[in-house]
């Protein structure tokens, strides 16, 4: 989805040269923007994360039925027949910030409970998304509690890490035996241990910019005292709105309507 994100990618090609096929049904395997992907830095380094917008923000019937023109709308548009056919996704990404990986479910009760079907023992965001647009893991279906179709999202860890992509390989096994499509490996049949799960109360998108946080925060640091502040937003202060306030995903890349963080607070699981 996002060119500077290769976990994904690599657990896919793992996919394809260890010629997994489903014991039922379909699989489509989707390098979904390889344009980013390619695209060569100033560095020398390849994969951006977008070319001309980001991909995973226009996943909604008013952007994809718009006006707009882009590489990725026009990419988006045309993978739109074959998501129609999807009866469950799994989308792959990494992080540039620090902090362990996490599985975002959505708000949907149904995305909740297929995170913690998967396992795997990783923190569940129960989250809207972004101001700056719909993710594909909210997209039509995917996003409707009455819809029988679901999506997950997994952040797999820091970008350039291989262990992101061993997480992103071992997800996809187990989102697949979980479905059937595959049979489970041994160590997918012990129960994986009850995840933290996590509900997103207010996201946080820069206004005016430029933002800058107080302090170098990981994602899923902790502010115990309600009123912390942890960013300025321009002239605005960002303070946590409540005791053991979750950070999540703090971004420090960024431009007005961009995602800066969000928080959140610790379910009773
Ligand atoms: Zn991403």
């Amino acid at each position: 989805m996002h060119g500077n994100e290769p976990c994904g990618a690599y657990a896919l090609a793992r996919l394809i040269k260890r010629m997994v096929r489903p014991l039922r049904g379909r699989l489509t395997l989707a390098f979904m923007n390889p344009a980013a992907a390619a695209r060569r830095n100033g560095d020398g380094s390849h994969g951006a994360r977008a070319v001309e917008e980001d991909l995973n923000r226009v996943w909604s019937a008013g952007a994809l039925g718009g006006p707009g023109a882009s590489l990725e709308l026009t990419r988006a548009r045309a993978l739109r027949p074959l998501l129609a056919s999807v009866d469950t996704l799994l989308d792959l990404h990494s992080m540039h910030c620090d902090g362990p990986p996490v599985i975002l479910a959505g708000a949907a009760p149904k995305g909740v409970a297929l995170a913690r079907a998967v396992g795997a023992g990783l923190p569940i965001v129960i989250d809207r998304g972004h101001a700056g647009g719909t993710r594909l893991r909210d997209y039509a279906g995917f996003g409707d509690p009455a819809s029988p179709t679901s999506a997950l999202l997994v952040e797999c860890g820091q970008h350039d890490d291989p262990a992101a992509v061993e997480l992103a390989y071992a997800v996809s096994l187990r989102f697949l035996a979980h479905w059937g499509l595959v049979e489970p490996r041994p160590s997918q049949l012990s129960a994986a241990r009850p995840a933290p799960e996590i509900e997103v109360t207010d996201t946080i998108t820069v206004q005016t910019g430029p933002f800058e946080f107080a302090a170098a925060y990981r994602s899923l640091d902790v502010v115990p005292r309600a009123g912390t502040l942890i960013g300025r937003d321009g002239a605005r202060e960002v303070r946590t709105p409540y005791d053991a306030c979750m950070l999540v995903m703090p971004s420090y890349l960024l431009g007005p309507g961009d995602t800066a963080v969000r928080l959140g607070r610790l379910r009773a699981v």
